[in-house]
């Protein structure tokens, strides 16, 4: 995104470095993700769209998608491996060979709508995950849980309206992108959470709207889009958790997953722009999936 923009490759090596000191790295395995499948994407994306992203990525300096996101020569391949390790980390779950996945991925993709890129996101990979797991894996129940800072209006606009999709967002309100909160879709439950909300007003959203909607949906498999831009410390915007709200809400969607998913859980990265919180965080949501707090 450009010299000292916030969404900075420094995010993902604050993760790695926590995975590594705090020995999560020794308990966990590893997964390579391929790039994305162009069919894997027309399940999420306008093919005009697509056509644009690859017709327009740069070979040398940058283009801009919209007012806020920017392609650099590595950014085409960057969005085709975050997506391919959603799909992935999908494909990981569905056969059985690990339990939860973490996509620790660049760019975020929960603003990219269906015909455009918005707000660092390029591609979709929650949805794209979604539209994977219907139909390659004739999943007829996916719920999608989006705890980022910001509204998930990318996701919402893939997904609005398709009942085989539950999406459960909540985001400080009014924010960016100022969508979410005159949404009436039967299978969008959006919460907006006024500045200055705490884990307290975060667990009991949560816990009225969101947990007993997934609940009664009974998913067969849980992608999570986290963002830990709601961290207190995190400046980019005004919500109050911590890390064991984190923890809280993975374990509640863990326990939701035993319910009727087998557990499956694809968790990726969004926003969390604070390095320091960021790794904490994303360090309790992998503790929470390992059943250690
Ligand atoms: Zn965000």
């Amino acid at each position: 995104m450009g010299a000292s923009h916030p969404e900075q490759p420094a995010r993902l090596d604050a993760i790695e470095e926590r995975l590594v000191d705090s020995g999560l790295d020794a308990q966990i395995s590893r997964h390579k993700a391929p790039k994305v499948a162009r069919e894997q994407l027309l399940a999420a994306h306008d093919p005009r769209y697509i056509e644009l992203v690859y017709e327009v990525a740069p070979e040398e300096g940058m283009v801009w998608l919209d007012g806020d996101t920017a392609m650099n020569p590595h950014s085409l391949a960057a969005a085709e491996y975050a997506a391919g390790a959603a799909v992935t980390g999908v494909d990981l779950v569905m056969q059985g060979e690990v339990g939860q996945v973490f996509c620790a991925v660049r760019p975020p993709g929960h603003h990219a709508v269906k015909r455009g890129a918005m707000g660092f996101c390029i591609f979709s990979n929650v949805a794209i995950a979604a539209y994977h797991a219907i139909n390659h894996w004739q999943l007829e129940r996916v719920a999608i849980v989006d705890f980022d800072v910001h509204h998930g209006n990318g996701t919402e606009d893939i997904v609005s309206g398709d009942d085989r999709i539950l999406f459960c967002s909540s985001f400080q309100h009014p924010f960016y992108p100022g969508s979410g909160a005159d949404t009436h879709v039967p299978n969008i439950v959006n919460m907006p959470l006024s500045a200055g909300t705490d884990g307290a007003g975060f667990r009991k959203v949560m816990t009225e709207r969101c947990l007993p909607r997934v609940q009664q949906f009974a998913p067969q498999l849980i992608l999570i889009s986290a963002g830990f831009d709601a961290h207190r410390d995190d400046h980019l915007a005004m919500l109050n958790l911590v890390e064991d709200d984190y923890a809280w809400i993975t374990r509640e969607l863990v326990q939701l997953a035993a319910q009727s998913a087998e557990r499956r859980i694809v968790s990726c990265l969004e926003g969390g722009y604070n390095l320091q919180a960021l790794a904490s965080s994303v360090e309790a949501h992998l503790r929470a999936m390992l059943d250690q707090n």
